[in-house]
């Protein structure tokens, strides 16, 4: 190699020894008779020091010349520093230069290659292969490649087979809008790319090969509100012979297996929670359990008292603010103006406190009388200093509200620290799910999702409460995988297929190959697949995907350094028997 060590590897056990050292110029400084500059490759930071007699100072001024970000050879001895720098690993030695070479010349760099650096977020992503040289940026990445590692070391470990499977398929829904891509020798026909490997994980659990895993990009058409990206990464999953409980015990074990040996950090056992309970103690499918503050509904201990808005609404919930009864007016309004964002359908923000001197009190005192509020806080377990806030309307947006307004109050008193990990199961959740927008029932999961047997009946009836054997994993309220045990008989996926809407010739025609499948002894089986970005930032403490992406999309799905997507020749498309309208 060009060089003997890296800039992350010299020690005081070093000093003496000649060494080469390769890397990128990071900042140098000029003190007349003597000059610095600091080496940086991907291991760290080297001193470089160009002192010392006349004869010397013909390199020096030579080394002068060299801008940031020029990428050079140095050669000289290990010495030991003057003052010793704590932040980096090597900062106890330099490199006293004795020659160098520049390898290449670098033009300056549009932003500061700094953990602080001056560069917007589109500047970066515009030149993310100098975003990438910032030690901030590369530890994510390096991070990604631990947990990547260490997720094949646990399924080697348990017998898990990594099988790849492909990028050109037929569209299989999963709820998102497919991406397609134009068959050049199939004129007029599409392929789409996955939006992951659904059926194909399931036909391998066909063909007999029981435990399957693939880090497998998936993509999604998808409008990209609330950092989502086009195309992502999935820990992708599947078991035959399993219950339930097989693989939430197998997947439970690689998350507490990353945290272990990435985090370094032990992962207590994953509690479960059925999702109605979450939704009515938290208002969301991923509670984030890190803090209680659960909700109580009071629909019976505030009714008939003459307050419209209480006796008119379906639900009227609260929960508990702990050390918040010192909350004063533009406190209050300003949770009451984040409400706004999320109220439709829901009453204005009501109040109680039980202060620390003991004074029930809340915003409706003109229809409730000390000693109702009184029952209202006792219910919901108040300490003295403790907030009851109240919201009220139709049930499902009521607590939808409220599970925001919980998160907010946890952020503000600290509760949501990065540091501190709470995971959940999420189980039972419902088959279907109403579709405003269809008018109908679409699949809450997907269409391969197997119903819980005793729920069966109501499909007919009630298809809203048949429960399936689906379940989520939640880390810190974030979603970071689902799965479900599948459907692996021809007559129930039928029956779902029917339920969702699908004629028998439909159902033929776009899933026949699976429903085949079904009749040439499909094992029992199910399976996970886990978010991997979601996961990666969840370890790596920052709030967007794209922080832990090499190259990610912008918020409108464009890759900005190669100017993607990009419009093709009319040869192109006259190839591919496409003509495209004009633009809407
Ligand atoms: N294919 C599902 C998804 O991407 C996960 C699964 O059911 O295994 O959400």
């Amino acid at each position: 190699m060009l060089r003997t060590h890296t800039c992350g590897e010299l020690r005081r056990a070093h000093i003496g020894q000649s060494v080469t050292l390769t890397g990128w110029v990071q900042r140098s400084r000029d003190r007349g008779g003597v000059l610095w500059i600091d080496l940086r490759d991907r291991y760290g930071i080297t001193q470089l020091v160009f002192n010392g007699s006349k004869t010397e100072s013909a390199l020096r001024e030579q080394a002068r010349s060299l801008g940031r970000e020029f990428v050079i050879q140095a050669s000289g001895v290990v010495v030991e520093r003057g003052g010793k720098n704590e932040k980096h690993s090597t900062g106890d030695i330099e490199i006293k230069v004795e020659n160098f070479t520049v390898l290449n010349s670098s033009k300056t760099p549009p932003f500061t290659i700094e953990d602080n650096t001056d560069g917007g977020i589109e500047l970066r992503m515009k030149y993310r292969y100098l975003d990438l040289r910032r030690s901030l940026v590369r530890d994510r990445l390096l991070l990604r490649n631990q947990l990547t590692r260490q997720t094949r070391a646990y399924f080697e470990s348990h017998n898990f087979i990594e099988v790849e499977t492909p990028a050109l398929i037929r569209s299989t829904p999963e709820g998102a809008r497919d991406f397609v891509v134009p068959s050049r020798i199939n004129p007029g026909e599409f392929y789409a790319l996955p939006q992951s490997p659904q059926l194909f994980k399931q036909l391998l659990m066909v063909a007999g090969f029981d435990c399957y895993f693939q880090i497998v990009k998936c993509f999604r058409d998808e409008d990209l509100r609330a950092d989502r990206q086009p195309e992502f990464t999935q820990i992708d999953c599947e078991m035959a012979f399993v219950t339930q409980e097989d693989v939430l015990a197998m997947f439970e074990g690689l998350i507490r297996h990353l945290f272990t040996t990435v985090k370094n950090k032990e992962l207590p056992e994953i509690p479960r929670m059925t999702y109605s309970d979450a939704m009515r103690l938290y208002g969301t499918d991923k509670p984030d359990i890190r803090f209680s503050m659960q909700f109580v509904e009071l629909n019976e201990e505030v009714k008939g008292r003459g307050f419209r808005v209480f006796d008119e609404a379906e639900l009227v919930v609260g929960f508990c603010a702990p050390g918040c009864a010192t909350f004063n007016r533009s406190q209050l309004d300003k949770l009451a103006a984040f409400l706004k964002k999320h109220e439709i359908g829901v009453h204005g923000l009501v109040w109680a406190h039980y202060t620390m001197d003991g004074v029930w009190k809340s915003s409706v005192d003109k229809f409730y009388p000390e000693d109702t509020v009184k029952t209202w806080l006792e219910k919901c377990g108040a300490n003295p200093g403790d907030l009851l806030l109240i919201l009220s309307g139709t049930a499902d947006k009521t607590r939808k509200a409220l599970g925001e307004l919980r998160l907010l109050i946890g952020e503000q008193l600290g509760f949501r620290d990065k540091n501190t990990f709470s995971a959940l199961w999420v189980v039972d959740f419902p088959l279907l799910e109403w579709s405003e927008e269809t008018g109908r029932y679409l699949a809450m999961h997907h269409p391969f999702t197997l119903p819980k047997r005793e729920d069966l009946p109501m499909l007919d009836t009630d298809p809203g409460k048949v429960r399936a054997n689906a379940y989520d994993l939640v880390i810190n309220g974030t979603e970071i995988g689902g799965g479900s045990l599948r459907i692996h008989d021809r007559q129930t996926q039928e029956l779902i297929f029917k339920r969702l809407g699908l004629t028998e010739e439909e159902a033929q025609k776009q899933f026949g190959f699976l429903l085949e499948a079904f009749e040439y002894g499909a094992p029992p089986h199910g399976g996970i697949a886990l978010g991997f970005d979601r996961l990666c930032s969840l370890f790596a403490g920052v709030d967007s995907i794209r922080d832990v992406i090499a190259f990610p999309k912008n918020n409108s799905g464009r890759d900005t350094m190669t100017d993607s997507p990009s419009t093709i020749s009319d040869e192109r498309l006259a190839e591919l028997a496409i003509s495209l309208v004009p633009k809407r």
